[in-house]
């Protein structure tokens, strides 16, 4: 018989990544982005596939998209991206390395197909004056 195959650090971690499908970094780029007055879609399928890594918001026309990044997760260059586990360590650096490369090749996908892409990361999101300039600069 199988037992939990997460142990207690990977358990909630888990839970956080669960949790952060809707996360507050995400539901505060699509306050900002409708207060600029731009329309987005959460989801968009090209010649019946999903676009490369599902962006968070896509703007069809424009053919851009922002993807919403949690600064652990996706292995941010800063202080909360920095912070690693002590149980499983070596997991959590495999893995985290995995979302920075498959992040990375995913940006290259879109580009390949015309798309623009940026990544705003979570602690980018606490500021909202920055991050609504940082959001106009891109969709315009
Ligand atoms: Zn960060």
């Amino acid at each position: 018989m199988r037992t939990d195959v997460f142990d207690a650090a990977q358990r909630s971690a888990v839970m956080r990544a669960v949790k952060s499908t809707n996360t507050k970094p995400e539901l505060k780029v699509r306050a900002a982005v409708r207060a600029l007055g731009f329309g987005y879609r959460l989801t968009f399928r090209l010649g019946g596939r999903d676009l490369p890594g599902k962006p968070d918001l896509v703007f069809v026309g424009k053919r851009k998209a922002i993807f919403v990044h949690g600064c652990f997760w996706h292995g941010h260059d800063c202080k909360r991206g920095a912070r690693a586990p002590k149980a499983n360590a070596e997991y959590w650096s495999a893995k985290i390395a995995r979302n920075r490369a498959r992040d990375k090749r995913v940006v290259g996908e879109l580009k390949a197909e015309g798309w623009k892409a940026l990544t705003i990361w979570e602690c980018e999101t606490r500021d909202a004056e920055t991050l609504s300039k940082r959001l106009g600069a891109f969709l315009r």
